[in-house]
């Protein structure tokens, strides 16, 4: 399970870093939001706490 970060909306501040409950996300090295699908619980709390909304359900 994983969450989709949009690298083109995403502002690295790491808000959704925070929120995870697992660890799952983390951020590159151009600054930006990924998820590590082996870790991410689908619990979609990074979703609702990223301001500018880069984060979206994964498939
Ligand atoms: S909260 Fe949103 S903008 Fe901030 S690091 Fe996470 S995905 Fe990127
Ligand atoms: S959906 Fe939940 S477990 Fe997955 S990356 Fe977001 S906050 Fe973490």
């Amino acid at each position: 399970m994983a969450v989709v970060v949009d690298v083109n909306v995403c502002e690295g501040h790491g808000d959704c870093i925070e929120v995870c409950p697992v660890g799952a996300l983390s951020l590159n090295d151009d600054n930006k939001a990924v998820c590590d699908e082996d870790t991410c619980i689908d619990c979609l709390a990074c979703i609702s706490a990223c301001p500018v909304e880069a984060i979206s359900e994964g498939e």
